[in-house]
């Protein structure tokens, strides 16, 4: 039978339709739906208060910088994830269609923190460097680099139980970790700026891409869902285990890197509420995929899925709150 992986000799690449998995489908359309470039955004405010002196405080520079740091890399890696290690081994057209259009998003994630570091004025040798530089950084990179190398090796292949084991684990490492945890205490960061009507450009562009790597992140879990409802056998408590191990982990790397972004606090946002946000965020990751909940707390910042599922033509300051979709986003 030919699933999402191993179907090479069953499926032909070229036959998009029918489709099989409608779901793949819906994700590419709303990959498009949410389609943006970073010059579309004015970074006038910022400039400005950037280059000012005493415009921000040290706090909310250090916060700014390892932000800027850990994303500009951050999002080579993963686009390079994709199309090196993950996109041979998904065999079904639908999902590599959607593959590619999440390749696409990152080549302009990627063109954002160039846009930053040039209408900044940014050295980028200081801010490229930093995922060498800063140990916090350094760590989350490392972390994912070493539970993702299976797929890396140019002899993987996803034949039989334990490779399959094997390929899900990485791709929890990419999706789940990756996307879905090391990007989060950055976006609360980021986006309290664009609440506090600071930094706006910056604000919007982690906003656009908040909303884009919520689709990578739904995408994903639903590719690790097919991947185990098509292979049962590979879903056993140790590997369950193994699984919310390393989430746990990637939580605890993801706490560190909050407290050294932001070691004081800054006005509106308590190191211990961005922690508490990682946590929240680790829950919903885990239920997604099927995994037990751990940490049992609150969401401390209910405004990041409003400004997450608010359509991208509306400035936040222009929404009244009666205008937000109300629910959660779709994770
Ligand atoms: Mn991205
Ligand atoms: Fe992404």
């Amino acid at each position: 039978m030919a699933g999402i992986i191993n179907g090479a000799s069953t499926t032909d690449p070229n036959k998009i339709l029918p489709m099989k998995y409608p779901w793949a489908r819906t994700h590419y359309k709303k990959g498009v739906a949410n389609n943006w470039v970073p010059e579309e955004v004015s970074m006038q405010q910022d400039v400005e208060l950037w280059k000012k002196a005493g415009g921000l405080s040290e706090d909310e520079r250090r916060m700014i910088m390892w932000n800027l740091g850990f994303f500009s890399t951050a999002e080579s890696l993963t686009a390079n994830n994709l199309v090196l290690a993950i996109y041979r081994h998904i065999t079904n057209p639908e999902a590599r269609q959607y593959l590619l259009r999440q390749a696409y998003e990152e080549a302009v994630h990627t063109d954002t923190f160039i846009y930053s570091c040039d209408t900044l004025g940014l050295d980028p040798d200081e801010i490229y460097n930093m995922y060498l530089t800063i140990p916090s950084i350094k760590e989350k990179d490392d972390f994912v680099v070493n539970i993702t190398k299976s797929v890396f090796d140019p002899n993987f292949t996803t034949e039989g139980t334990e490779n399959i084991q094997k390929f899900v684990h990485d791709l929890v490492g990419f999706y789940v970790i990756m996307e879905g945890i090391f990007f989060y205490a950055g976006f609360a960061m980021m986006l309290s700026m664009l609440r506090k009507n600071r930094m706006v450009g910056v604000g919007e562009q982690f906003q656009f891409i908040l909303r884009d790597e919520s689709v990578h992140l739904a995408f994903g879990a639903d590719l690790i869902n097919t991947i185990v409802a098509e292979n049962p056998a590979i879903w056993t408590p140790e590997f369950k285990q193994t699984l919310v191990n390393n989430i746990k982990k990637g939580v605890e790397l993801e706490k560190k890197y909050a407290d050294d972004a932001l070691p004081r606090g800054v006005l509106g946002l308590a190191p211990a509420s961005v922690k508490q946000y990682v946590e929240h965020v680790a829950d919903r990751r885990l239920e997604r995929i099927g995994l037990e909940r751990q940490y049992h707390v609150d969401n401390p910042f209910p405004w990041m899925s409003e400004i997450a599922d608010m359509p991208k033509e509306k400035n936040f300051f222009e929404t009244r709150v009666t205008e937000y979709k109300t629910g959660e986003l779709d994770w």
